[in-house]
């Protein structure tokens, strides 16, 4: 199974493309990820990318393209997630190739239905422990000490440079003008389905489980 989670930043792909590592054993493939690794690491790509992801634009095709294509060779038999990958219509056809020579092609799309307004609150305001990566919001789930991990304990967290309020609405600008029209492409081959992506969590959980179910 190679999926796609669809939907503008902060409808939360990472989220859910982590619950399902956990539950079906699959393997998440995140292009932000693999930048923000890039960029911490300082490798060619990361200082290529650092000024266009401070600015909420998009990173070239042939640049995430090509990361998306070294892990698919590390995947072996497990499902992909991919998640923030494709954004443009070039990604999805560079997908489509990149999967159809390794024998693997697309089972599902799953966009993930949000209301913008409430995305720049979401984004705003989240971070996450800098010890074990645990997610975490300012008002909707602050750790229950305040300044102490939940998970690990540890009171170091950080937050991404791009999530703030000027760079949220470039993120989305973007996403309207060149993720979103990918969509009639994958519906055309039946691929798409919808899920809430405000309702709770677990309830999108359960939401995507069901559509993988069937
Ligand atoms: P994300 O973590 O998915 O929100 O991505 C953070 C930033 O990384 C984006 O705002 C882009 O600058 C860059 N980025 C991530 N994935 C892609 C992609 N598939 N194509 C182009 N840029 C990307």
């Amino acid at each position: 199974m190679d999926i796609i989670l669809l939907g503008p930043p902060g409808a939360g792909k990472g989220t859910q493309a982590a619950r399902l590592e956990t539950s079906r054993g699959m393997v998440q493939l995140s292009t932000g990820d693999m930048l923000r690794a890039a960029v911490k690491a300082g490798s060619p790509v990361g200082l290529q990318a650092k000024a266009v992801m401070d600015a909420g634009e998009l990173v070239s095709d042939a640049i995430v393209s090509a990361l998306i294509g070294e892990r698919l060779d590390q995947l072996g038999d497990s499902g992909a997630i991919f998640d923030g990958y494709p954004r443009t219509a070039a990604q999805a056809d560079a997908l489509d190739l990149l999967l159809e020579h390794r024998g693997r092609s697309l089972t599902h799309v799953i966009e993930l239905v949000v209301d913008e307004d409430a995305l720049v609150e979401r984004i705003v305001g989240r971070f996450t422990c800098g010890n074990c990566g645990a997610g975490y919001h300012d008002r909707f789930k602050p750790p229950v000490v305040a300044e102490v991990c939940d998970v690990c304990g540890a009171s170091a967290f950080k937050r991404r440079p791009d999530d703030n309020e000027d760079t949220v609405r470039t993120r989305m600008i973007e996403y309207r003008a060149k993720t979103a029209p990918i969509l009639p492409l994958y519906e055309a081959r039946g691929l798409v389905s919808r899920v809430d992506g405000m309702a709770e969590m677990d309830v999108v959980s359960a939401a995507i489980e069901a559509i993988l179910a069937r």
